[in-house]
């Protein structure tokens, strides 16, 4: 399942940054669902959230994977080749409590 993309070979082992979006944590903001970056763990929501901050984070970090986070769902997506891929035996598993609003 390569697909042309590079960056799979990139993955980390990550720490999440915060129990939930970090900048909807910050901003009391609520979100649909989660990404978390496999770069540098960094969580944030969907683009179906108001705030899409994990798409603002690879805007602004040039990171270039996310996981699907809530829950961890086992597939990953790469946004500069815009593929889908299976992290089925690598997921991120959640570290605490992590609220849902839906
Ligand atoms: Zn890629
Ligand atoms: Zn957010
Ligand atoms: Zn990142």
């Amino acid at each position: 399942m390569s697909n042309g993309c590079t960056h799979i070979a990139g993955i980390q082992s990550v720490t999440p940054s915060a129990l939930g979006c970090e900048e909807c944590l910050k901003s009391g903001s609520q979100w649909l669902h989660l990404r978390i970056c496999r770069s540098c763990g960094h969580v944030g929501c969907c683009d179906d959230s108001p705030n899409k901050h994990a798409t603002a984070h690879f805007h602004a970090t040039g990171h270039p994977i996310i996981e699907g986070y809530d829950p961890p769902e086992g597939w990953g997506w790469c946004y500069v080749d815009r593929v889908l891929f299976d992290l089925s035996q690598r997921k991120t598993p959640h570290n605490g409590q992590i609220p849902r609003y839906y």
